[in-house]
């Protein structure tokens, strides 16, 4: 066993070969989720005009205090046409252009307005309550970098900075088949020795969310006929990934069809639990990942491998997972061969996250699983991780 693949090794063979998609456009107003394929720059400054933070007066600094005679309006897209002469004062509202000749903006909570006056008792500062044109960035400079995932705050950012349409990388079409001859639908009845087949949702649900468009193949039998078409027609995708049938019983079928069909192997079985039996190989342009039919397995192994792929194929920086730092609430002993993925609920306690391990930890058990938000990396070794060790964790998306 000690021969298998590391994770870390076998990570690095699917990201070598995990190359970004090429870019097409995109109008902004769709562009939510997507990854940005090159750098997008700014088509005017932001804010375009100096404008003023404040309800209230601009006036000019020298002015103050004083009393200012009330030269009219400038309201948010409807700006006072004229200079601001000396000793008046222009009512202002938030996000309004601060008159040229105005340098700073007095908020109407403190000041007395009588008719066309207005009395200030208190000095302003230069530049109070005013943002200056192109503070928060200037025309030309770079709103996103390439490769960035366009969250709803860096999409509003594109938006203000007057993009329309950017360059996005090409989401990946990923084609999901479940093999095996025991799966039924929901709704079913079931007949002795079948099961409600539970991956293609499993796995269509996170590789949406991952940016996937995705395909869901109807199930298919453990018949090599069967798979030869279910599998060519899945290849045209950019990822197929499938699940069952990898492990080393009579019917596991899978990799020895994808061999005839041309699939290359670039590996099988990695020294982790779940997960162990996962394949990878690769034909033409397409990644082909076959996951362990057990659903927690299959969860655990499109964490691990198919979901950082996704990420590189749209040209993210950073596609393996993100793992950060834990405790352990209870102890756990450690697997000598095998990193092991241990499914948990995380909870704050004080300045850390407190891990919970669930009962349940075999990898049929997806509804115990379904209670876990938090995977927890056991490393291989001797004896166990006390209770209060710090450990590394992984959150499941959504959860
Ligand atoms: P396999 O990897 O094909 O040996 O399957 C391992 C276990 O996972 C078996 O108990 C299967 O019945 C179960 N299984 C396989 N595929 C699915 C699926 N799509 N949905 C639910 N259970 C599955
Ligand atoms: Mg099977």
């Amino acid at each position: 066993m000690t021969s298998l693949l590391t994770l870390d090794e076998a990570q690095a063979r699917v990201l070598e070969l995990a190359r970004p998609l090429p870019s097409e456009p995109v109008p902004v107003a769709e562009a939510g989720g997507r990854v940005t394929a090159e750098e997008i720059r700014a088509r005017v400054d932001l804010p375009p005009f100096p404008s003023s933070a404040m309800d209230g007066f601009a006036v000019r600094a020298v002015d103050l205090p004083g009393t200012l005679l009330i030269a009219g309006e400038s309201a948010a897209g409807r700006p006072h046409a004229a200079p601001l002469e000396p000793r008046s004062a222009v009512a202002i509202s938030t996000g309004a252009v601060v008159p040229e000749g105005a340098d700073a903006v007095v908020p109407v909570e403190v000041v007395a307005r009588y008719d066309n006056r207005v009395e200030i008792l208190q000095a302003a500062e230069e530049g109070a309550h005013v943002r200056p044109r192109g503070d928060d960035i200037a025309a030309g400079d770079v709103v996103v970098p390439a490769g960035t995932r366009l969250t709803p705050a860096r999409l509003a950012a594109t938006a203000a900075s007057g993009i329309a349409e950017l360059a996005c990388r090409r989401r990946p079409r990923v084609a999901v088949l479940a093999t095996g001859s025991e799966l039924v639908a929901p709704g079913d009845e079931l007949s002795p020795g079948q099961i409600y087949e539970t991956n293609t949702l499993m796995l269509g649900a996170a590789l949406a969310a991952e940016g996937a468009d995705v395909l869901s193949e109807q199930p298919v039998a453990d018949d090599e006929q069967a798979l030869r078409e279910a599998l060519e027609r899945g290849l045209a995708a950019d990822v197929l990934v499938t699940s069952g049938g990898v492990s080393v019983g009579e019917h596991d079928l899978v990799r020895a069809v994808e061999r005839e069909l041309g699939v290359e192997e670039v590996f099988w079985r990695v020294s982790i639990k779940p997960g162990k039996p996962v394949s990878f190989g690769v034909r033409a342009g397409t990644l082909v990942f076959g996951l362990p039919g057990n659903p927690v397995s299959a969860l655990v192994a499109c964490e691990l491998f198919v979901k950082p792929a996704l990420r590189a194929l749209q040209g993210l920086e950073h596609p393996l997972p993100r793992f950060e730092p834990g405790r352990l609430a209870t102890a756990l002993r450690r697997n000598e061969d095998r990193d092991e993925f241990v499914r948990a609920r995380s909870s704050v306690d004080g300045d850390a996250v407190l891990l919970e391990p669930l009962l349940g930890q075999e990898s049929h058990m997806i509804v115990r699983s379904g209670a876990a938000d938090a995977l927890v990396h056991v490393p291989r070794g001797n004896g166990e991780l006390t209770a209060g060790s710090t450990v590394r964790w992984l959150r499941f998306a959504g959860a």
